[in-house]
């Protein structure tokens, strides 16, 4: 579904940003992984080589726009082009409003909203050259019904819901599409440091009756990623087994 496709992935050294690595290169795709730190990049690129997959990983300050430019540069001369950018990094919290200095309020609208900014950015020159590119962001199912504490994140996912809108009509006489996929409660490390009292009666919430696995939200990737979403733009999915409230 993605052959002869370059893409380039944040958040690719675990959880759902190494799944969607998995697919896209199962799907033809040459995929560049970003991390935050070498010894994670390092990680992930070893890991995926024991697999039989072939990936090449960096780790620029994503909040540093010179240096995310840097290596969306270095990517496009080597491999002539990119296709694809999936702004997939992000972090949360949960914590209280009055448990929540403005430094850590900064620190997850920096990552999570910022370094999309910076990302994309840096990559639209080369898809506008091509007039072809898809733009992928992973939002979240807070970004529709809020959560009840960690004001932040929520926060920080409405607005890449807001950026992914209108970035799609700016961008779509370019040929360039730009959606985003809010997962529900995702099998990683994210969830697995939320205490328990709070993953267990959500998960009662769920329809479908149990927790989304990486590879069920990297699928939905994949699609958006292809041609089969041609004509797909602008758009939310949600991947969360129908657990939306
Ligand atoms: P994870 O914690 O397993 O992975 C997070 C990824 O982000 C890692 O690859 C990490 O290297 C990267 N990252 C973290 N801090 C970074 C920084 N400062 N600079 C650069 N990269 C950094 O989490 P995950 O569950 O795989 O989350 C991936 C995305 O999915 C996030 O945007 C998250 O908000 C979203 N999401 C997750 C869930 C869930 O339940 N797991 C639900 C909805 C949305």
């Amino acid at each position: 579904m993605l052959k002869g496709k370059v893409a380039i992935v944040t958040g690719g050294t675990r959880g759902i940003g190494l799944e969607i690595v998995r697919v896209f290169k199962e799907n033809g795709a040459e995929v560049v992984l970003l991390g935050s730190r070498a010894e994670t990049v390092d990680k992930a690129v070893s890991q995926l080589a024991q697999e039989g997959i072939k990936v090449e990983g960096y780790y620029p300050d994503l909040s540093n726009f010179e240096q995310v430019k840097e290596v969306a540069d270095i990517v496009a001369k080597k491999y002539g082009k990119i296709d694809i950018l999936v702004n997939n990094a992000g972090i949360s919290a949960s914590k209280s409003i009055d448990d929540t200095s403005s430094e850590e309020f900064c620190k997850i609208i920096d990552l999570n909203l910022n370094a999309v900014f910076n990302m994309t950015k840096a990559v639209t020159p080369f898809m506008k050259e091509k007039r072809s590119g898809v733009i992928l962001n992973t939002s979240s199912m807070v970004s529709i019904y809020g959560q009840p504490s960690g004001v932040g994140y929520p926060s920080s996912k409405f607005a890449v819901n807001g950026f992914t809108k209108s970035l799609a009509r700016e961008l779509a006489p370019f040929n360039i599409r730009v959606n985003a996929v809010a997962p529900g409660i995702t099998n990683t490390d994210m969830v697995a440091n939320l205490p328990k009292e709070i993953i267990a009666p959500l998960i009662k919430t769920i329809p479908l009756g149990r927790i989304g696995e990486p590879r069920d939200v990297a699928n939905a990737f994949l699609f958006l990623a292809s041609d089969m979403a041609s004509y797909i733009t602008g758009d939310i999915l949600s991947v969360d087994g129908c657990a939306r409230s």
